[in-house]
């Protein structure tokens, strides 16, 4: 059935990059067997999932949207692409990205913008446009997205599904390709937050192949979501942020967020306001961080070793091979970053611009930290927009960048942010989403609160 949608709707949306029908039909009757069999190993065994494709996958290409890697094939699946395997869900394909996941649109793909299903003239938001919108669309009823900076909560929000960028470490990055390795964290898609919880807790927790995994127990996150189901908030303190819930956001975006204050107050929460100061340096910091981490790690596509390579016809020395390759393998935005990014860390601006992105993280820590002492859980728009037209920030950089403003923060110190639907704007119909942040390695709060919202 899922496969039937993908080939009715991937023509108006170009969600997938890759789709494998036949492996998914396998997958799909070896757990059906199992089930003849009674020997069914998992609750989500025979479920379909999406793959981001800048998640390793052994028997399909993993390209991150970028002509640099082009049909390439990795001899090995991602830890959490594993972990699915293992309990028996079935791959369904590798969803469209902004390049290297850098973007907050999917307009930044090698491979065509994803169109939004709840308007094809609009974007479906980034970089996990393609996750987002082939949950949104039915494609598929699960997705794997990556989080470096709102990926995967920004893209939900824009296409009314839930997304969730677990605390960092608590789920495996083996096989996710690095953009920004103290920001990435991988983490689910679903159309309700127990789809998310139970996808969750099967990719999470500790993995000897990403040292930075915690080893320790994954919050119980499907435990969370089954009792947030019961719609009781008594005791739970909720912050709202002032700093993100200001007019900044649009007229409808706030309306719909206040209107979900509200509710969790009918709830029993308490909700109050927190000031987070630090949050204004937000996206500066994560602008320089980001790139930098990605220019060191996207040194690695040097025509040598990976993918595409331009120019290798005996008349090109190794170092024109590898400039013609990048040259013509990254794409604008790619670039740019990786030009941000070495200028930040050169030796003439690393103390002005690196160095001092660094301390401003270290401030949004201390904000984060100061305001988990009043509340168990903060929340705020997801995005300050909804989803805007195709074609309408390519030319701004830093309009896209403050798409960004809400999620960020979350990345910079390592906590969990989830975003859940809270109804559509009054002012263009589209769906706006509620963020719900918890403290590092309280991933269930979160998903407590936004099951009793839901
Ligand atoms: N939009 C942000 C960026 O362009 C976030 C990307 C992400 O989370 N991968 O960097």
């Amino acid at each position: 059935a899922h496969l039937d949608r993908i080939a009715a709707v991937e023509p108006a949306l170009n969600a997938f990059l890759h789709v494998d029908a036949e492996g998914a039909l396998a997958a799909a009757e070896a757990v059906d067997a199992e089930i003849a069999a009674g020997t069914v190993r998992s609750p989500l065994a025979g479920v379909p999932v999406a793959i981001k494709d800048n998640i390793a996958t052994a028997d399909m290409p993993t390209t991150c949207a970028s002509r640099i890697l082009e049909g390439w094939r990795p001899p090995y699946d991602a830890t959490v692409v594993a972990r699915l395997r293992a309990a028996g869900l079935v791959p369904l394909g590798k969803t469209n990205l902004d390049e290297f996941a850098m973007g907050g649109s999917n307009e930044n793909s090698a491979y065509g913008v994803v169109r939004n299903p709840w308007d094809a003239t609009r974007v479906p938001g980034g970089s996990g446009g393609g996750s987002a919108a082939a949950t949104a669309s039915a494609e598929t009823p699960l997705a794997l997205g990556s989080d470096t900076g709102g990926s995967i909560r920004q893209p939900g929000a824009f296409t009314g599904t839930v997304g969730v960028k677990p605390t960092y470490g608590t789920v495996s990055r083996y096989g996710l390709v690095a953009f920004s390795s103290s920001l990435d964290q991988i983490g689910p898609c679903g159309r309700t937050v127990l789809d998310a919880a139970m996808l969750h807790e099967l990719i999470g927790g500790h993995d000897p192949a990403d040292q930075t995994t915690i080893d320790a127990p994954l919050p119980p996150v499907v435990e969370a979501a089954l009792a947030g189901a019961r719609g009781d908030l008594a005791g739970v303190r909720v912050g709202v942020v002032t700093e993100l819930s200001n007019e900044g956001n649009q007229t409808g975006v706030l309306a719909a967020f206040t209107d979900a204050t509200r509710v969790l107050t009918d709830l029993g929460a308490e909700v109050v306001e927190v000031t987070c100061p630090s949050f204004t340096y937000a996206v500066p910091a994560y602008y320089l961080i980001a790139p930098s981490e990605a220019s060191s790690n996207l040194a690695r596509f040097d025509a040598m070793r990976y993918g595409l390579r331009v120019g290798d016809d005996g008349t090109h020395s190794t170092d024109e091979v590898m400039s013609l390759t990048r040259e013509v393998g990254f794409g604008p935005e790619v670039k740019r970053r990786i030009m941000i990014g070495t200028h930040a860390l050169s030796a003439g601006s690393y103390d002005a611009l690196y160095g001092k992105a660094q301390k401003a993280r270290t401030l949004i820590v201390r904000d984060f930290a100061a305001a988990f002492e009043h509340c168990d859980v903060l929340v705020s728009p997801t995005v300050p927009t909804t989803a805007f037209p195709i074609g309408d920030r390519v030319d701004d950089p830093v309009a896209m960048y403050l798409a960004d403003l809400c999620t960020i923060p979350a990345n910079l110190a390592g906590i969990a942010g989830l975003s859940v639907p809270c109804g559509l704007s009054a002012d263009d119909g589209l769906p706006v989403g509620l963020q719900i942040m918890a403290p590092a390695l309280a991933d269930d709060r979160a998903y407590r609160v936004a099951a009793a919202y839901e």
